[in-house]
């Protein structure tokens, strides 16, 4: 991506959206952050908007997005991403992941820009096969209370690659394994921000089911970086990001009281309904196209984290 370019990030107040936003200004570009701020928020982007080449645009997509003046790239990340969050909002999770998609593609298309779509290893469900490559097709309950977001990114990549294959659109696809860092909501629900907050707390970090199921956890840096390196690249097919090392949910409770020094203890709730057993990206394709590999580990990235948090 060259300097003086124009992005426009869709989702961009929200926790992912707002580190784009961030890397973006410092790249040069003039960014249009648009958000309806139903899970993201003004925080994350407060301090971009002393700068000249911000602006935010406080705007549902699913409805016309309607953008003065030319614009080179779209990142379309505008969607709950949290369980919690879509379980609490699975029709808007299922409209920005369709309507949405298809005005931010519409966008791209009238602007001639390139677009890159935010998906998910929620495309691949409960996967039965371990690690995921992006050949896999998956393993989704279409009607399971996960089905509204992982159905909806399904439908979203569906329709990148027609707008690819019928209008020519330059478009990504990345699927984003779980991600985090500095700007998730303590409230979100997902598991690092829930056992960081308990543990800070010193309240007992709640462990779903047994711990036994897997994930692998990609600190936010590694993924902004593999994000811009893949807008330089024409590749059309889905590429996966994310950090190949897995831990049991279990681990993870364990590693993040030693690092806080919490006096927690762990106490076990249900397993939620279609809880995907394991997840581990298999990033070869990554590796190999875009030269990227994941450089923060878990205990450093969780450090960073915690201290982020407990400021
Ligand atoms: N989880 C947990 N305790 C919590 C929150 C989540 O044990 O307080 C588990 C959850 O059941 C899942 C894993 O942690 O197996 C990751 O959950 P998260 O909500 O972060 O996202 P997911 O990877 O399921 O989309």
């Amino acid at each position: 991506m060259s300097k003086h370019k124009t992005i426009v990030i869709t989702g961009g107040a929200g926790f992912i959206g707002s580190h784009l936003c961030e890397r973006a200004m410092r790249d040069g570009f003039k960014v249009v952050c648009v958000d309806n701020l139903i899970t993201g928020s003004l925080k994350n982007i407060k301090h971009l908007f002393v700068q000249r080449n911000f602006s935010f645009k406080k705007h549902n997509v699913t409805k016309y997005i309607d953008i003065k003046g030319k614009v080179d790239y779209v990142l379309h990340f505008a969607s709950p991403a949290s369980p919690d969050d879509y379980l609490k909002f699975p029709i808007q999770t299922l409209k920005v992941g369709s309507l949405g998609t298809h005005n931010a593609l519409g966008l791209a298309k009238e602007k001639k820009a390139k677009f890159l779509l935010a998906s998910t290893s929620e495309v691949y469900g409960d996967p039965l096969i371990h690690p995921q490559p992006e050949t896999y097709w998956g393993h989704v309950n279409s009607v399971g209370v996960r089905g509204c977001y992982d159905e909806a990114k399904r439908f979203a990549e569906a329709i990148t690659m027609a707008y690819h294959r019928v209008h020519k659109l330059d478009t990504r696809i990345v699927r984003i394994f779980n991600t985090y860092g500095a700007r998730m909501r303590i409230n979100d629900g997902r598991v690092v921000p829930n056992f960081i907050f308990q543990a800070l707390n010193n309240k007992p970090l709640t462990v779903y089911g047994k711990g036994a199921q897997t994930r692998s956890f990609c600190f936010i840096d590694d993924l902004v970086e593999g994000i811009f390196r893949l807008m330089r690249v024409k590749i059309n097919q889905p590429v996966n990001l994310g950090n190949p090392h897995e831990f049991s949910i279990m681990q993870l409770a364990k590693l993040v009281i030693k690092l806080s020094s919490a006096k927690s203890r762990i106490i076990f709730k249900p397993l939620p309904q279609d809880d995907p057993r394991q997840r581990k990206p298999d990033i070869q394709k990554a590796r190999k196209l875009l030269k990227w590999k994941p450089r923060v580990e878990l205990e450093e990235g969780l450090l960073r984290t915690i201290s982020w948090f407990s400021s």
